[in-house]
């Protein structure tokens, strides 16, 4: 069985925007971000990122686009991040269980790469990250101060580096 740790994608790895995040020029990748995911690797974790694109359902960019800004986090991580699940569905036009707060990405990783939940993280900056990863029994570290009180992570930590730091030291 992998250990696996889940990663949201924006305001964890790289500056969330609030116009939506979709050429290399406005992917911010947040500090200490490169050096988190080596450490996380290092150590043996599979890297997966869950990610909710609906900018895509909302016809504002491109799956293409988007993949352009994985190909650009990958380089520059040097290829860390092992796989990549993005729920393109906004919820007004389409519910998916694909798209957070369901488990659908999840569980489909859960399902490809043998991973063992109990073993596992999810590191999010808010609720919706949180909620899904909780209810299948994968430990759960927030970034900031934007998840809502009742969804709070058991740990609480300013970045992937520090949430890399914690983890390691529960290895
Ligand atoms: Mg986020």
């Amino acid at each position: 069985m992998s250990r696996c740790v889940f990663l949201d994608r924006d305001g964890v790895l790289n500056k969330d925007n609030p116009n939506y995040t979709y050429t290399i020029e406005n992917f911010e990748i947040l500090p200490g971000v490169v050096e988190a995911l080596s450490m996380l690797k290092k150590a043996g974790y599979l890297l997966v990122v869950v990610t909710n694109q609906s900018g895509i359902d909302k016809g504002i960019y491109t799956i293409d686009q988007m993949k352009e800004c994985h190909a650009y986090l990958q380089q520059v991580c040097d290829g860390a991040i092992d796989h990549f699940y993005f729920s393109p569905y906004h919820r007004t036009l389409h519910a998916s269980l694909l798209t957070k707060p369901g488990t659908l990405m999840f569980e489909k990783a859960i399902a490809r790469f043998g991973i063992d939940a109990d073993q596992s993280w999810m590191v999010g900056d808010r609720s919706r990250d949180l909620i899904p990863a909780r209810s299948l029994g994968i430990r759960t570290i927030q970034i900031g101060d934007e998840v809502e009180e009742e969804h709070r992570g058991d740990f609480k930590v300013h970045s992937l580096l520090e949430a890399a730091q914690l983890m390691l030291k529960y290895k």
